[in-house]
Order: structure tokens, then C-alpha cells, then sequence
């Protein structure tokens, strides 16, 4: 018995090219349709169905900063994200998770990379109801001001321990290791949790290469670029993902080819920053991924993120007197794959987290609808269904898993306290 069969669904294929199929769930997983029975029967007429998005990125507890960060000098983290972070309790970190899933899904994404929150336990069971796909770890620094985020290496190594038990039969919720940034941190943290958790083969993380500054402050105090100084620590491997990487050495992009490592780029988050080279990345085969950085760059919906990269990658292709260094493809890839392996694929043995779009909409009606639509034309507000591990948690733009009426009142309640936090 299968547990969803989408018959005759019109999707995209593992090259994001349009077909028509019938569409098989078991477990979790797609899997081959031969006429079995279904316990539960998906209309597909007017939808067009794709993967899952991704968001490689995200700071789940920075919900509340929405619409706040986009417009700030830098560095924004220094000043804004962290003191923020260092104001909140349990409960606003369980309304921002319940907000910032919501939000994902209504814009169709199905798994996330968090980039570290203060209090990561009291996420657990909100994400459990949830339903969602994810990895999620601690906000981590020695080498800041704000007496209740900041963590030593004893304590960072002991709830690091913590968080891998706590997770460790977890079928959809994953640990991520990660510090903040390289001058955020002392060698003893960097070393208790990017080296504890590459002996783990657990996923590690740093904002790495964001900002000129921040590389040059490494250097002055390493003598390294970020990168060939996390080489020298051994804390390179083929799970540690650095967020941003912007400004690459060619050293450093040889590191990162041959340790295997991952990037993630966020579009709107890094505007003011800089454009990666990402066709480079790409032609080593680095395995390179699109995020938001949270709601207050820009919001959640990763179809903006990745209209706003393609044209990025066109004016860093002009620049070279080129065109089309990365194309429509490979954006897709970016924004439908992750560190989680087995995402981005309607295929069989992938697993089953897919979503659909309402291609009735006016917007779609003018013209073919294929691979650059995605791009051009879809938006967060058009996903009319998603589907995450073989569960479906949004049917017809009504969450499944979430009250959102209840949440909506919630929000508005904390609305007061929210405002009081933000301005610090
Ligand atoms: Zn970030």
C-alpha cells in the first residue's frame, strides 16, 4: 500500500525538464508505481509539481528581525542579529520557530539549514510537530560582548554532546556544529566544536569569506586567509558547509575542492557585499547552495532568492564579457539540493519532499511553462501544495500541521514584546 499516489501529475523531471507521470510515495521515499492501492490520492489537474526547496541558510530565531536588515551598514551581525539574539528566551525562540516554518512552507520550502540558535533545544519539539526537514545547532561565539549568548568551550562542547544524543533517532531533524565567524571565537572553541564534530561526521559550519574585514582581521591575526587557516586546524572536511564564501583565494577554492566541503550563497542577504564567483565553484564541482540568511534580509521565499542570484550571475558574467556562466539548471540545483543527501529529485530511491504550484494562475497563462518559469514567473504565494518526507503539511494553501490562526493571534500578542527586543 502506497501512502500517496499522484496520478497523471505534470512535474519536473530530474533535469527540470516538464513531464507527465504518475507520482509514488512509500515510507518516505518515491517509489515505482505498478497499480498498487494508495492511502491517500492526490488531485493533480491545474498543478505543476517540483522538489522541494531548500533553505541552505537560515537563522530560524531571527524571524522577528523581518524586514529590518536589508537596509543596515555593516556589520550587520555585530550589531543588530547577535544582541537581539542575546535578549530572547524560550518562548519567543518556539514563536519564531512556529513563524519562520510557517512561513518556509507557505513558500515552499521543505528543509532547512539553521545557522545556529541561542536556545537550539527548545526548537526540537516545535519542529517535531511540525514536520519539517532540517538541521539545527547553537549560536556559538567566546569573543562577544553580550553575557547571556556568549558560550565557552567547555559549555559549547557539552551541549554540542547534548544536542547529537538529544537528535540521534530523529528521523527528520539533524545536528549542525557551527561558531559564528573566525574572529567571533577562541582556537579552543573553534577546536572543541569544528573539530569535535568532524570526528563525529556530523555537519560543521562558519560564516565564512562575508566580509573583507573579517578576512583581514584572520590574516592579521593567523597569517591565513579563512579558509587555509581552518585547513591548517584540520577542521576541513566533506560535511562543513561555509555560508556566504564570497571573496575566494584561488587557494581557497582548491581547499574546499579537495576537502569536498559545501557553500551556500544568500543573494539578498549578501547585496551589499559582494557576488560570488559561482561559476567557479561550479567548474570544480563544489557543491554550492542558495539560502535566504533569515527573514530579515529579504523574507523566506527562495524563488525571490533565486531571481535575485540569476541576475546577479548575469551582471558578474557581463562583467567578464560573457553570458549565461550560470545557467537556469544549475540555479534550480542550488536551490532544491542540500547538505541532506537524496533531496532535489522526483525520482525513485529520492526522498519525498515535493511541492506543487498553481499554473492555473493568470501569470502562467501566456506562455510555455518550463524550467525558466521557475525562475521568472513563480513566487512563494503561488505553492498550493507541499509535501515533506512523504507527509503532506499543505494541501490546497491550508497548513496541515500548524493552526495558523492560533499562530497569527500568537504573533500578534507578542507583537509588543518583539518590537521591545528588536530596538536594543
Ligand atoms: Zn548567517
Amino acid at each position: 500500500m502506497l501512502d500517496i499516489l499522484i496520478k497523471n501529475a505534470t512535474y519536473f523531471d530530474e533535469d527540470f525538464q516538464l513531464t507527465t507521470g504518475d507520482i509514488a510515495i512509500k515510507d518516505g521515499y518515491f517509489v515505482t508505481y505498478d497499480g498498487q492501492e494508495a492511502a491517500q490520492s492526490v488531485v493533480a489537474s491545474d498543478k505543476t509539481w517540483l522538489p522541494g526547496l531548500v533553505d541552505n541558510h537560515i537563522h530560524i530565531s531571527q524571524q522577528f528581525l523581518q524586514g529590518q536588515l536589508l537596509f543596515q551598514r555593516p556589520i550587520v551581525w555585530q550589531r543588530i542579529n547577535v544582541p537581539f539574539e542575546a535578549a530572547l528566551d524560550e518562548a519567543l525562540v518556539q514563536l519564531s520557530t512556529k513563524a519562520a516554518v510557517a512561513t518556509m512552507i507557505k513558500n515552499g520550502t521543505t528543509s532547512f539549514v539553521d545557522s545556529g540558535c541561542p536556545k537550539a533545544l527548545a526548537m526540537v519539539e516545535v519542529l517535531d510537530e511540525l514536520k519539517i526537514r532540517g538541521h539545527i545547532g547553537y549560536q556559538t561565539a567566546d569573543l562577544i560582548p553580550f553575557e547571556t549568548l556568549k558560550t565557552t568551550p567547555k559549555a559549547a562542547f557539552d551541549r554540542n554532546l547534548e544536542l547529537i544524543k538529544v537528535l540521534k533517532d530523529n528521523p527528520l531533524i539533524a545536528p549542525i556544529l557551527g561558531i559564528t565567524t573566525l574572529p567571533a571565537t577562541t582556537p579552543a572553541l573553534q577546536e572543541n566544536v569544528l573539530l569535535y564534530g568532524k570526528e563525529q561526521q556530523v555537519m560543521t559550519s562558519c560564516h565564512m569569506n562575508e566580509y573583507e574585514s573579517e578576512i583581514l582581521t584572520t590574516i592579521v591575526e593567523t597569517g591565513l586567509r579563512p579558509y587555509e587557516y581552518l585547513e591548517k586546524i584540520g577542521a576541513m572536511h566533506a560535511k562543513f558547509l561555509g555560508p556566504h564564501s564570497l571573496f575566494l583565494s584561488e587557494n581557497e577554492k582548491t581547499i574546499i575542492q579537495e576537502n569536498q566541503s559545501q557553500v551556500v550563497h544568500c543573494p539578498f542577504s549578501n547585496s551589499a557585499k559582494g557576488i560570488p564567483e559561482t561559476d567557479a565553484l561550479l567548474a570544480r564541482q563544489i557543491r554550492t547552495y542558495l539560502g535566504t540568511d533569515g527573514a530579515g534580509h529579504g523574507g523566506l521565499d527562495m524563488f525571490r532568492e533565486m531571481r535575485l542570484f540569476s541576475a546577479k550571475m548575469q551582471l558578474h558574467a557581463k562583467a567578464k564579457g560573457d553570458y549565461a556562466l550560470v545557467n537556469t539548471r544549475d540555479i534550480l540545483k542550488m536551490a532544491t539540493t542540500s547538505v541532506e543527501p537524496l533531496l532535489g529529485k522526483i525520482k525513485v530511491g529520492y526522498k519525498a519532499d515535493l511541492i506543487s504550484l498553481d499554473t492555473n494562475n493568470l501569470d502562467y497563462l501566456s506562455g510555455k511553462v518550463d524550467e525558466n518559469t521557475l525562475i521568472e514567473i513563480a513566487k512563494g504565494g503561488h505553492v498550493n501544495d507541499s509535501i515533506i518526507n512523504g507527509d503532506c503539511v499543505m494541501r490546497d494553501r491550508e497548513l496541515l500541521t500548524i493552526d495558523e490562526d492560533r499562530l497569527k493571534a500568537d504573533l500578534q500578542a507578542y507583537q509588543k514584546q518583539v518590537k521591545t527586543a528588536v530596538t536594543v
